[in-house]
């Protein structure tokens, strides 16, 4: 890695709270803190993870929480330095004809994610479209999110898949990467996928294609990847150098600048040198624009995965307060509930969201929940995202709320999943992550195109949608 970035040493750590207000207070110090992955062991014993420098644990101490060390986090960041690709292994055309081969040498860069796109439109014009974005990034750096689109059908659903929106949470490209190969092949060669035990046949292969539309933007963040790959692994967000607002403490948490709630505040930061910093308004990042911009564009977009890591979670919508499904009116529409929601649990607010579009998300969610599963035997959990700590300004919960906002929108189902149980595991784990996590996706594809119709083998269960 770069010689800048790692002067200070930091420590993986547990942090122990008392109640759910002692984690919230955990906000004031600004800490880089993975509250999703929080955990209630106990009424009275709240945990949530980070990475924190030994001025910060003696702070949080000082405060009163008690903060277990897990691990010195130095030999994990010159581990992962030697699992970055050197060169761009796809930079040729039709590099990415030796996917297999090459990607098995560890992670991909912002530029070979470019290449690895740019590589599987030249190889199939015919059924692949390469969409450049609108938005180039704070360094200049153009982004690609591809289509795939084969058959003739002209009534389908669109799904989109996102990835590494968060820095350094970079397999999330290789996920998408690996998935988008596979499928192609497998269409291509008209062979079926195996992801360790899951298997999606030659006709369910096709289905998915020629009766969906696949949308996948691998690399929302490219600076950020970049950065975190080459100066400072912990790196979260993009690098808008918030040059007007704080130029020392540059970058915006990309996924709290989505417009969702973006001025209520709720699990976001206004301070630039936070980790979940929103930035200066709602949609003032590049890289959320071009989300946006998808999403505009492709009309009949119907399904969104936004890929994160860790805790092996699958999450579906609201982030910002508990669910309800009685009263319409307590609805993040209605400015009348301002300063009500965000807090856990209570009477006087529930982010509504009708019953059957519950159930519905949730059925979809356990879909992906048993593909994981029968890959190698995670167990990913299936929950409403707001979790232990609500949050505002998400992509889910924008994408979600697109239909509510403007009528106009198709409705779209959302979910995010946070895959793994570090933020850059092994390769050699990450493998095994990819694998869990294309299963998931195959699922979602092969029910929304119909395809569980085709040789299925779990009678009963029916089609959902697509129908
Ligand atoms: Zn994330």
């Amino acid at each position: 890695m770069g010689k800048g970035g790692f002067k200070i040493t930091t420590y993986s750590v547990q942090i122990t709270a008392k109640a759910l207000e002692e984690l919230r207070a955990l906000e004031e110090f600004d800490l880089d803190l993975k509250y999703r992955a929080a955990q209630q062991l106990a009424a009275d014993r709240l945990i949530v993870p980070g990475i924190l420098t030994d001025e910060q644990i003696k702070r949080v101490e000082e405060a009163g929480y008690t903060v277990k060390v897990i691990s010195d986090l130095s030999k994990v960041v010159a581990e992962r330095a030697d699992e970055v690709s050197k060169v761009n292994r796809f930079a040729e055309v039709r590099g990415i004809s030796k996917f297999e081969e090459r990607a098995v040498s560890g992670y991909m860069t912002a530029d070979e994610v470019e290449s690895a796109l740019i590589d599987l439109q030249s190889l199939h014009p015919d059924f692949v479209t390469l969409i450049e974005l609108p938005h180039r990034s704070w360094e200049d750096r153009i982004s690609h999110a591809i289509r795939v689109r084969a058959g003739t059908n002209t009534d389908r659903d669109g799904i989109l898949f996102t990835g590494s929106i968060h820095a350094r949470e970079w397999g999330g490209s290789d996920i998408c990467i690996t998935f988008l190969v596979n499928l192609i092949d497998a269409y291509i060669n008209c062979s079926g996928m195996t992801y360790g035990g899951k298997n999606f046949t030659a006709t369910q292969t096709r289905t998915i294609l020629e009766n969906i539309d696949l949308f996948v933007f691998p690399d929302v963040n490219p600076d950020g990847k970049n950065y975190s790959q080459t100066q400072d692994l912990w790196w979260r967000k993009n690098r808008n150098p918030n040059t007007a607002v704080g130029p020392s403490t540059p970058g915006v948490d990309l996924n709290r600048n989505f417009d969702f709630l973006w001025d209520s505040g709720i699990g976001t930061s206004s301070n630039p040198a936070s980790p979940i910093y929103k930035g200066e308004s709602a949609f003032s990042e590049p890289e959320t624009r071009n989300v946006r911009y998808l999403l505009d564009t492709y009309r009949n977009i119907s399904y969104f995965v936004d890929i994160h890591c860790y805790g092996e979670l699958i999450l579906y919508n609201w982030g910002d307060d508990n669910n309800q499904t009685i009263d319409s009116r307590q609805s993040f529409l209605n400015p009348a509930y301002n300063g009500k929601r965000g807090v856990l649990n209570d009477t006087l607010y529930g982010e509504f969201i009708p019953s059957q579009d519950q159930n519905m998300v949730i059925d979809l969610a356990r879909r992906m929940q048993e593909s994981v599963s029968a890959v190698r035997g995670k167990n990913y959990m299936v929950q409403q995202s707001v979790g232990l700590y609500p949050t505002s300004a998400t992509s889910d919960d924008y994408v979600f709320s697109r239909h509510l906002v403007n009528g106009s929108n198709r409705k779209v189902y959302a979910y995010t999943i946070e895959f793994g149980q570090e933020f850059v595991p092994s390769f050699s784990e990450m493998s095994n992550i990819i694998k869990d996590i294309c299963a998931a996706m195959g699922e979602l594809c092969l029910t929304v195109s119909g395809g569980e119709d085709v040789q299925d083998d779990r009678a009963g269960r029916g089609v959902m949608i697509g129908t």
